[in-house]
């Protein structure tokens, strides 16, 4: 029998008619080139021009070091750099450049894989945006965030830095799973942002909502497109570029908001004062993520698009065993639904919802699988790509695309014969620490899981925010599916930890470290989250009690100038020659500059 193809997203999303207002393009078109114009004239191109020359003096020089250090090699050894590939990852970095100085020799097999893989993501990427091309491209003419997406690969091979084999492919599959939701959505905003596409049909049929709220609610809506609203334009492209928000942030501390504030909401609120988000969809669905600014990013969001009704789904505060306040949470989702339908026309669909989640269920069950072997002493799938990929599949997909679960099938497939094979998800110099992430996650900023490994040897098995929920949810019961709904809406990311109380972030923290046998941890400090700074005294004193080894990492997510890449890794430098007076796994990776790297 033939197999069906898969029809996703819906292909009336795309059928959708633009509506671009081409006198509109003109003006902004005018007005970038006024800028190009000043950026020309204000540029010294005396210092560009020796920067060139520079540049090119530098790569010689590189050249021929990375040319000296393979004919310094035994036979064995050149052998060993052929087939397995290099090991001085520090040299991928140059001072003052935005991007390694050139991909990494992976060995001949791991090389040509990976070589591949980059070249699928570029056919699904031109596949993608070719679909319509001109307010996607456009949507670079209004936002400078867009611009930096054309820098996704670099982010990619960040991710894979060092990794070999199964993990490589593992982390490959996942990385091009969260891509494709990238460069879709990315096309559905450009085609329905009222500056750009303008289109009236896609914004009739689609709803947005905030970052932090889970995506599951779309599942019950097959006839809707559903978008987080400010994760693409500032969230996840702010870990491809730690530097994209930095205009935001200094818009809206211009603008009165004070500067100890997290720069998660600060980057929205900065976003929507100067207009950088997209005017689009019928309706917003905000949540109550209890942080100081996030409700005033709500608020914001009200202010700069008052044609657009907002509905506050405002959950407890309240996990453990404490079930009380479920149904107050179930009625709240119950209220959003009718508010969805009423906003768009369209009507709630229960037949569809559970199909959906009778996938999402099948997704947590091979996510707790990948959990049992990493807990072993093989651990498999493990790395920034790994990371990422669960908080996207447990707070944007939700089971609602198709195409998901055949690749997580894939994946553990992999994962399975790899741990049979007693494989290590690191070339096997690389294993010496097992460790858990805690707290405000920062890691992909300075892609630090990755780093850890390729630089100390420390294997993050798991991080904080991947242990949200994993109850399945209920298929068939639609009461109780609400009450399941409401459960895991009051666990999205930054909420159960980060602001659940103390049982939920210090009881919890030694619980996973033991159940991970992983005694080293990484404590994320976000020098503006005050809920964490609250029990920072706590896990300190209890952490030592205990004989684990917290290495405290402080950070400012999207703000490297509080606390730069380069400050983050000397806290561990320094925790690791001091402490444990071990010598580095890769000594390249020790020190390098990254100041401007993406
Ligand atoms: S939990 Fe902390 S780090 Fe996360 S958004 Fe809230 S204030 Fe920011």
């Amino acid at each position: 029998m033939a197999k069906e193809k898969i029809q996703f997203p819906n292909p009336k999303f795309w059928k959708a008619k633009d509506n671009i207002n081409w006198k509109k393009q003109g003006e902004n078109l005018k007005e970038v080139l006024g800028i190009f114009g000043d950026m020309l004239k204000e540029t010294d191109w005396k210092d560009v021009g020796k920067g060139f020359v520079d540049g090119l003096k530098a790569d010689g020089e590189r050249v021929k070091g990375e040319y000296a250090d393979f004919m310094a090699l035994d036979n064995k050894e050149k052998w060993d750099r052929v087939v397995n590939g290099e090991r001085s990852l520090g040299r991928l970095y140059r001072k003052g450049a935005m991007a390694t100085v050139r991909r990494e020799w992976r060995g001949v097999k791991d090389t040509a894989y990976d070589f591949w893989e980059w070249a699928k993501m570029w056919g699904m990427l031109l596949g993608t945006f070719s679909k319509d091309l001109i307010p996607a491209m456009n949507s670079a003419l209004w936002y400078r965030w867009m611009i930096s997406y054309f820098c996704c690969h670099g982010f990619m091979d960040k991710n894979i830095m060092g990794l070999r084999g199964s993990n490589l492919r593992m982390s490959h599959e996942v990385t091009y799973q969260i891509f494709r939701y990238v460069a879709e959505n990315l096309v559905f905003l450009s085609k329905a942002d009222r500056k750009n596409g303008n289109s009236e049909e896609l914004n009739k049929m689609l709803f947005t909502f905030d970052e932090m709220t889970m995506g599951q609610i779309a599942a019950g809506f097959p006839d809707l497109l559903s978008i987080p609203h400010q994760l693409l334009p500032m969230f996840l492209v702010s870990e491809i570029d730690q530097l994209v928000c930095i205009p935001y942030i200094d818009a809206v501390e211009s603008y009165g908001l004070p500067s100890d504030t997290c720069p998660v909401p600060s980057s929205e609120c900065g976003a929507l004062v100067i207009n950088a988000l997209p005017d689009m969809g019928s309706c917003f669905i905000s949540s109550s993520m209890p942080c100081d600014g996030s409700t005033m990013a709500s608020s914001y969001f009200a202010r700069r698009f008052p044609n657009i009704p907002v509905f506050h789904l405002c959950f407890p505060v309240r996990y453990l065993d404490d079930e009380n306040t479920i149904q107050m949470g179930a009625e709240d989702i119950r209220a959003c639904i009718k508010f969805i339908e009423e906003k768009t026309g369209a009507k709630w669909n229960w037949e569809h919802y559970f199909e959906c989640m009778k996938r999402f269920n099948q997704e947590t069950d091979l996510e707790l699988q990948k959990w049992e072997i990493n807990k072993s002493a093989y651990p498999q799938f493990i790395g920034p790509s790994y990371e990422l990929f669960r908080k996207w599949n447990y707070e944007m997909d939700g089971g609602i695309d198709p195409r998901v679960l055949p690749s997580m099938q894939k994946v553990n497939k992999i994962l399975m014969k790899a741990y049979e094979n007693k494989e290590t998800a690191w070339p096997a110099r690389k294993m010496r620490y097992r460790g858990i992430v805690w707290s405000c996650p920062a890691h992909y900023y300075a892609n630090f899981s990755n780093w850890l490994a390729n630089c100390w040897g420390i294997d993050i098995l798991v991080e904080m925010e991947s242990l949200n929920f994993t109850k399945h949810l209920e298929t068939e019961d639609k009461e109780e599916a609400l009450r399941d709904l409401a459960r895991l809406y009051e666990r999205m990311v930054m909420r159960r930890h980060t602001n659940g109380g103390y049982q939920n972030v210090v009881d919890e923290c030694w619980r996973q470290v033991e159940a991970w046998n992983a005694p080293l941890v990484i404590m994320y400090q976000n020098v503006a989250c005050k809920n964490m700074a609250t029990v920072q005294g706590l896990l300190d004193e209890q952490g030592r009690q205990r004989g684990y080894d917290l290495i405290w990492v402080e950070h400012d997510l999207m703000d490297p100038r509080t606390v730069s890449r380069r400050t983050m890794r000397d806290k561990v430098n320094e925790y690791m020659r001091t402490v444990k007076q071990a010598e580095p796994v890769d000594p390249s990776l020790v020190e390098f500059e990254d100041e401007v790297c993406m």
